[in-house]
């Protein structure tokens, strides 16, 4: 029986899990560390957070695990795959070397310009004083014009300011140097960059390091309300869909952003072996690179895995025998979507707590549940005990279709102080 580990615990984890048990030809026996109480339906859970790598060694070690995969980036960017391979335990992920991609952004950016990777143009900032000198230089345009301040480091989703006007962008070099919003070491350097406007995508692939398999193109949603307003959240709903990036776009983003990276970081040394996740922008004079994510999206992931018909173990185990090249990957054809549900007051201090009633009412066979954050109360029901808490995902022939069903099931669920987006999937909603 195959014996499978996941790291993590949010809902691209919960996804992960499900799709491996739903695309396995055999029995798996899965464990997930730490997990939540939702993934701990369809896998076992164990005690064991994150970045205490040791012990996910030795737990792999002593449970004969045939593979672990890796979720989040934190572990990834610490070296949680080097370690496990000088062990000769079987992970998939990339290595401490490839995940700086994702764990800096100026060594993202630096790698882009070495490799001609088309992104936005940008300077690097050591100081407060550089980066105020560096805006006034003039190299990015009048006081009026919007520029982006970026931290260099991991920064859970605080570390990008889109700033409006150079006040804005005085701030945000403030908030993220002087202030530490986003943790001292993630902003001692920032990258400073010209705004790029247009729609976004994400272009998530496998990769064993010279083949690679993309996944179907993803817009995600990012702010807490309808309309695109509010702050910006980790993502409030996912959409797939024929319409995100058309063929043409598709194939310019393949020959100038993904063959590019894969050929750069094999030149450089670091064989990229994973999932690769491209944030693109959409822009007049095509596709532009905006980051780097060297894992699965959330909530991206619960969007795309229910697309997949192949067996993901297989997928996971091409990457680590490098015949990625040799597997023909099968997705479900049509639309999908992930929409979020979240606790009142997130993305900022939020209530939990709450019991959530009606997941009993939801069909499993049409609409998947994932749980971002719950917990198990002593009656057995779940609570919401997260700032996102759930994902509702359903795949089908057309988005409408898909959004019905996702909407029809929500409507089913219900705590106090519930909230979503009702606009996941429309047009102008990105
Ligand atoms: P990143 O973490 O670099 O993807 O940035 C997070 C978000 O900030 C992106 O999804 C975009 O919405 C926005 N963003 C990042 N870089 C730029 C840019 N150069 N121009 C406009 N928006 C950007």
């Amino acid at each position: 029986m195959r014996r499978i580990l996941v790291i993590g615990s949010g809902g691209r984890e919960h996804a992960i899990v499900w799709a491996i048990r739903h695309t396995s030809p055999t029995p798996v026996e899965l464990f997930c560390a730490p997990g939540n109480a939702g993934i701990g339906q369809l896998a076992q859970l164990v005690n064991i957070p994150v970045n205490n790598q040791s012990d996910l060694a030795q737990f792999a070690q002593t449970n004969d695990i045939e593979l672990t995969f890796v979720g989040p980036e934190a572990p990834l960017t610490a070296g949680i795959v080097d370690l496990f391979e000088e062990k000769g335990l079987p992970v998939v992920g990339p290595t401490a070397a490839a995940a700086r991609l994702e764990g800096s952004k100026i060594f993202a950016k630096d790698f882009m310009a070495r490799h001609a990777i088309p992104t936005a143009k940008y300077r690097v900032a050591e100081s407060p004083a550089e980066a105020i000198a560096c805006l006034q230089s003039g190299e990015f345009g009048s006081v009026d014009s919007p520029v982006v301040i970026k931290a260099d480091g991991l920064a859970a989703g605080k570390g990008v300011v889109v700033a409006a006007t150079r006040t804005e962008a005085e701030k945000a070099i403030d908030d993220l140097m002087i202030q530490h919003v986003a943790g001292a070491q993630a902003a001692e350097r920032i990258v400073i960059e010209e705004a790029l406007s247009g729609p976004e995508a994400s272009l998530l692939l496998f990769s064993d390091g010279r083949d690679y398999a993309l996944m179907p193109a993803a817009r995600d949603h990012k702010r807490i309300g309808d309309n695109d307003t509010g702050p910006n959240t980790g993502g409030m709903g996912t959409i797939t869909d024929s319409s995100v990036l058309d063929q043409a776009t598709l194939d310019r983003a393949v020959r100038e952003i993904v063959e590019p990276t894969l050929a750069g970081a094999r030149a450089e040394g670091f064989t990229f072996k994973g999932i690769l996740f491209l944030g693109l922008m959409l822009t007049p004079s095509g596709p532009k690179l905006l980051e780097y994510n060297v894992r699965f999206g959330d909530p991206e992931t619960q969007a795309i895995l229910i697309r997949l018909k192949t067996d993901l173990y297989s997928v996971f185990d091409a990457i680590r025998n490098e015949t990625l090249g040799q597997l023909k990957l099968d997705w479900a054809e049509g639309s999908s979507a992930c929409v979020v549900v979240a606790n009142r007051g997130y993305p900022g201090k939020y209530e939990t707590g709450a019991e959530i009633e009606g997941l009993d009412q939801i069909d499993p066979n049409t609409v998947q549940v994932f749980h971002a954050g719950t917990s198990l109360s002593p009656n057995g029901c779940f609570t919401a005990t997260g700032g996102r808490v759930l994902g509702l995902s359903a795949a089908a022939a057309s988005l409408p279709r898909v959004l019905d069903l996702c909407y029809a099931s929500l409507a089913k669920i219900h705590w106090p102080g519930m909230q979503f987006r009702t606009d996941i999937g429309r047009a102008s909603a990105a």
